[in-house]
């Protein structure tokens, strides 16, 4: 077996450990041969045995990889995975040291006073909104153009497939057209669900295809579901492009896309900066106000799961405290408490508990400021060929030395 087949039988095992003892694996999609399909491979390694093979495989990788940015790649990705067995293994590991090891991230709280910031710029957009006070304000916002239940279910599945085509068309139209180049797409397909601790998720199937789901146990408004579309969408695009990489390098790793790795960080980011990417305008004041809402949302989220992880406070005081900093309805923020709780209601691990940090450090550290330099350098061109042509850009390891040359 050469480096990267034992890469991609290791992310398999890995998935399968964590499927055991979590209920999720940690591969999110798999588009390769059918040999090294995750369900092909071992389901009874002991921790031990997949930390012996992850060590090989970083071996192996030495000898065989000579691209130095695939290299580094990969050996970020397969560190995380280490880090991921250790970690469901119950070795023991602070917070930090997870978020930091799965991520290669600092993790850090928001201090007060930035929270306070962010809140006064919440509130400069809302100035002209009605509303007894700033709680009030959020609420009747988030009221207003409300779609739940059975009408979200309709509008996911039906509406949303003829919207889908749209954003299709604005990729096609500002990206690609840019870039000089296209990727197959053979579309998204849009479900209702419900039960899950997030609010929509891209499936990538592998053949240039998603299915996206939406949790419509979550309350949505029109404009907080056009952000999650995008977010979505943007997911399917950088997979559509993962896909077609591989298959014109046949690099068998590119195949195999794992949770929990450097890729997610900027993978989120990604998807959180796709209406930048698309120049949505954001002359509508409802939406001035969601991109003010946005970064106290993920700030107090993040500081939430430090809370709950790290310093031990209650699922009760950790909704108190988004209510009170971030403010959220109660039931907005009981329903989110599922994706940051160290445990899931049945007393598992939480799979998702590091994973909060990955949206807004991967917008704000590495996504944004780049795009942003590029927009003032006038390389647009250039960052979307780096980082759709290229996937082993797409990695909180790999992304500083990917974009060097934007100086
Ligand atoms: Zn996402």
């Amino acid at each position: 077996m050469n480096a990267a087949e034992r890469f991609v039988k290791i992310c398999g095992e890995v998935g399968n450990f964590s499927e055991r003892l979590t209920g999720i694996s940690v591969v999110d999609a798999y588009f390769g041969p059918e040999d090294f399909h995750p369900k092909k491979q071992s389901k009874e390694k002991t921790a031990i045995d997949l930390v012996h093979d992850i060590h090989q495989t970083f071996d192996a990788l030495r000898d065989e990889i000579d691209d130095p940015l695939r290299l580094e790649y990969m050996m970020g990705e397969l560190h995380s995975l280490n880090v991921v067995v250790d970690w469901l293994d119950g070795k023991d590991l602070s917070y930090s040291d997870l978020v930091e090891g799965l991520f290669h991230i600092s993790m850090k709280k928001f201090s007060e006073h930035e929270i306070d910031k962010s809140i006064k710029l919440v509130t400069d957009a809302m100035s002209e909104f009605p509303g007894d006070d700033l709680r009030d304000k959020i609420r009747k916002y988030g009221n207003e153009g409300e779609i739940t239940g059975e009408a979200l279910q309709r509008l996911i599945e039906n509406e949303l497939q003829q919207r889908a085509l749209e954003i299709a068309q604005e990729f096609k139209n500002k990206i690609n057209s840019l870039m000089g180049a296209s990727v197959p797409d053979n579309g998204v397909r849009y479900e209702a669900v419900q039960n899950e601790p997030w609010s929509g998720y891209n499936w990538y199937q592998g053949e240039f295809k998603s299915l996206n789901q939406f949790n419509i146990d979550r309350k949505f408004n029109r404009d907080t579901l056009a952000a999650t579309i995008y977010h979505e969408y943007e997911h399917h695009v950088s997979n559509l492009w993962r896909e077609k990489a591989f298959l014109n390098s046949s690099n068998l790793e590119l195949s195999i896309v794992p949770l929990h790795t450097g890729r997610c960080v900027i993978s989120e980011g990604t998807a959180d900066t796709a209406k930048d990417f698309l120049q949505i305008s954001d002359d509508d004041p409802r939406i001035v106000v969601l991109n003010a809402i946005y970064p106290l949302r993920r700030m107090t989220g993040i500081n939430s799961a430090i809370l709950l992880n790290d310093e031990g406070i209650s699922v009760d005081e950790a909704v108190d405290y988004m209510v009170n900093r971030g403010y959220r309805t109660r039931e907005s923020a009981e329903a989110s408490i599922a994706f940051i709780s160290p445990t899931t209601k049945d007393g598992k691990i939480n799979f998702f508990a590091p994973y909060i940090f990955t949206y807004f450090i991967g917008r704000t550290n590495f996504v944004l400021p780049t795009f942003n330099k590029a927009v003032e350098q006038d390389e647009l061109v250039k960052f979307y060929q780096t980082l759709y042509l290229n996937p082993y850009t797409g990695s909180s390891v790999t992304w500083n030395k990917a974009y060097e040359w934007l100086s």
